[in-house]
């Protein structure tokens, strides 16, 4: 049986090497032609002798999930439907901006934590991806966008930014995602840097200093509530990891990752978590944990049976101003790839 060398860690790659009697230095050159020039063909690698190209084939594969489909919006987004060797499919999504665009990757193949306004909830979880197929999901968009070798300077490209964002809850399945996302920031291969790879988590509490250790990322939460009987009334693993805590998280957080803003991301949804009185809580809450925050407002983007209805912009804005004023930044963040089920919390692969 042949090994997968996506995913490995730079470590892992040396031992290999070692196995196969080759010089240490064959290590660092093969990790430069998967992870630098993007190679997926042993064959490329022409800093190599046929013969340890040969050795190279005989034990093991450069896979790239294969693109069942792809749907561009009519706002440039771009969603992949990829599929893994045992069948089972994510969703990634291309974001462009103006002069940059971020990719949004999946850690499962969908979700274990049921938020109650999540299309990607509603499939349950199947199985965690490896940390070769979390890497994979850029990789195969920079494959699309022709973007090998790595850049020196990542805002020259389109694919500069990366938020783990896609399908499934990053920190229940830390271990992968880590491992991924130290293999991506990895100055000689794909080297994005970490003040552009951003995490968004539900908060899972005894993970996320763990993450902050182990990478130096950046950091979003999921809180969509000002205070626990809302939050636990829409995201169930607030029963498990209250508020308080996951607060109390951050502020780890910060401490270890000192130098960047955490983002609370703030789903708003009609007549839930959308009063000014809410805005009052939440600064309430903010003004007493005294994290580096900014938020995101995000609008609701409904999907096929879902109970929810989103806020009104008007209300949205009045939202935004309470925060505002108090001095926190709290844009209304404009939804992206709605017409195409690209949007934040509208992924999904399998039916029911
Ligand atoms: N599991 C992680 C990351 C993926 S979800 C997390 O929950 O943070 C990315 C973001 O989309 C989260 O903030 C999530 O709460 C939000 N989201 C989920 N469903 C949504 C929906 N229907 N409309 C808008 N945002 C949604
Ligand atoms: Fe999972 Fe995030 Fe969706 Fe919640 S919002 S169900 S954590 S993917």
């Amino acid at each position: 049986m042949k090994t997968e060398l996506v995913g490995l860690s730079k470590e892992e790659i040396r031992k290999e090497i070692e196995t196969l009697g080759e010089k240490k230095f064959r290590a660092d050159q093969l990790w430069q032609w998967i992870y630098f020039h993007g190679a997926a063909d042993f064959d490329k690698m022409t800093s190599f002798s046929k013969d340890f190209r040969e050795k190279l084939k005989q034990n093991y594969t450069i896979t790239r999930p294969k693109i069942v489909t792809e749907q561009i919006s009519g706002d440039g987004t771009r969603k992949w439907l990829l599929e893994f060797s045992d069948g089972q499919r994510v969703e990634t999504v291309y974001i462009p901006e103006e002069d940059r665009g971020a990719i949004c990757i999946s850690t499962q193949v969908g979700c274990g934590v049921g938020c109650k306004f999540c299309h990607t909830g509603s499939q349950k979880i199947t199985r965690n991806l490896t940390a070769g197929e979390i890497v994979s999901q850029f990789m195969v968009a920079r494959d699309v966008y022709d973007e090998w070798p790595s850049p020196s300077n990542g805002s020259e490209r389109k694919l500069s930014n990366i938020v783990v964002m896609g399908m499934g809850e990053p920190l229940h399945n830390t271990e992968n995602t880590i491992k991924a996302l130290n293999i991506i920031t990895d100055g000689s291969g794909i080297a994005l840097s970490k003040r552009r790879v951003t995490v968004s988590t539900s908060g899972v509490v005894p993970k996320m200093v763990q993450l902050a250790k182990e990478t130096g990322v950046k950091l979003a939460v999921s809180l969509h509530a000002p205070n626990n009987e809302i939050r636990s009334q829409i995201m169930p693993i607030n029963n498990q990891y209250p508020i308080e805590d996951v607060l109390k998280a951050c502020q780890e957080y910060q401490k270890i990752v000192t130098s960047r803003y955490i983002t609370f991301e703030y789903l708003m949804l009609k007549d839930i978590n959308d009063s000014i009185k809410n805005a009052h809580e939440l600064i309430s809450l903010m003004k007493k944990y005294k994290i580096g925050v900014k938020f995101n407002l995000i609008g609701f983007n409904s999907w096929p049976g879902c109970g929810y209805e989103p806020t009104p912009k008007n209300r949205m804005y009045a939202f935004a101003k309470e925060l505002e004023k108090c001095g926190y930044a709290a844009p209304v963040r404009a939804s992206r790839g709605q017409d195409i089920l690209a949007a934040c919390g509208q992924l999904k692969t399998k039916k029911g």
